[in-house]
């Protein structure tokens, strides 16, 4: 059995071995479609994602053509779009809709460049399609207040007005909040959240809670790991590979195969070259794998 390890690392995470997670197939295949060139930089981004970053760059049309065609002979029963900001990538909406003949697709966005126009072809794609399109909002809080000085100054009101957008064009989308502010840890904080979704026509209002990751920029804003936070070989639990997404889904960059979002900028984390390197059991020895195993974390809607 070929076995990948997320070993090593300029940081020094290594020594360790960590427990080995069964690979159970691919079921959920990630595509890194603009790399880590996004529209913002937000201050607690685990890959260091900005405008000028193309340590990953943006895939190429044709590259992530294959992939969903690739995919769809290995049996994935869902895709999954990020960046980035997906919406950068000049060729989206073909790229959407030949997804959508494979599969159901869910698309991760900061909202910002979802105007009107883009909406309403989003919807009409989603009315046409016979598997679902979902879209995952990234916002962190209730406020400007809040969600500025981590996401920049006027996103709040860029990002809801995205969302709102979409809602219009019939749309309902998936709210990301990265648990940064602590009051969202709390039920009293997260049904603050669904009464401004309400307020503002979100209806059901929708929430996914994502814990803080600290590499990339966020290690910078709110401190890394320790040097002793690894997982020890037998502490997984039994079945984790189902709850883990990484037992069954695979992300991939215009810079190879990785074994999830989390860790594409990881020294260590890369399979391989092609979507088969990396259809095999994984060694889950990176610190990020203690916040998925404390947190029940999966980055599926
Ligand atoms: S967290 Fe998302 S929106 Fe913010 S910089 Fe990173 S990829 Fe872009
Ligand atoms: S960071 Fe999480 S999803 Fe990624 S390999 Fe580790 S446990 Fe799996």
């Amino acid at each position: 059995m070929t076995t990948q390890a997320l070993d090593q690392g300029s940081q020094g995470w290594t020594g360790q071995e960590g427990p080995l997670l069964p690979f159970l197939g691919l079921d959920t295949l990630w595509l890194q479609l603009t790399g880590t060139i996004c529209n913002i930089a937000c201050r607690h981004c685990f890959i260091t994602c900005g405008p000028k970053n193309d340590s990953h760059p943006m895939m190429d049309t044709a590259e992530v053509l294959a992939l969903i065609e690739e995919g769809g002979r290995r049996g994935v029963k869902e895709y999954y779009f990020t960046g980035g900001e997906p919406f950068m990538h000049p060729d989206i909406f073909p790229i959407i809709e030949a997804t959508l003949r494979q599969g159901p697709l869910t698309i991760l966005t900061n909202g910002i460049l979802i105007t009107p126009q883009v909406a309403e072809r989003l919807g009409g794609i989603f009315r046409a399609s016979r598997y679902g399109l979902d879209l995952r909002v990234s916002l962190d809080g209730t406020s400007p207040q809040e969600n500025d000085p981590i996401r920049g100054k006027g996103t709040f009101k860029t990002i809801l007005a995205g969302a709102e957008n979409l809602v219009k064009a019939g749309i309902n989308p998936v709210f990301a909040v990265t648990t940064i502010h602590s009051s969202y840890n709390e039920v009293e904080g997260r049904l603050g959240f669904m009464a401004l979704l309400r307020d503002k026509g979100f209806s059901p209002p929708r929430l996914k809670l994502i814990p803080p990751f600290k590499i990339g920029r966020e290690a910078r804003r709110g401190g890394g790991y320790e040097a002793d936070e690894i997982l020890g070989v037998e502490d997984l639990i039994e079945g984790e590979e189902h709850m883990l997404q990484c037992g069954s889904c695979r992300m991939v960059t215009a810079k190879g195969v990785y074994p999830c979002p989390i860790l594409i900028e990881e020294p260590g984390a890369r399979m391989g070259d092609t979507l088969a390197e990396g259809l095999v059991p994984i060694r889950l020895n990176h610190p990020a794998c203690v916040t998925c195993h404390v947190e029940g974390f999966s980055c599926r809607t």
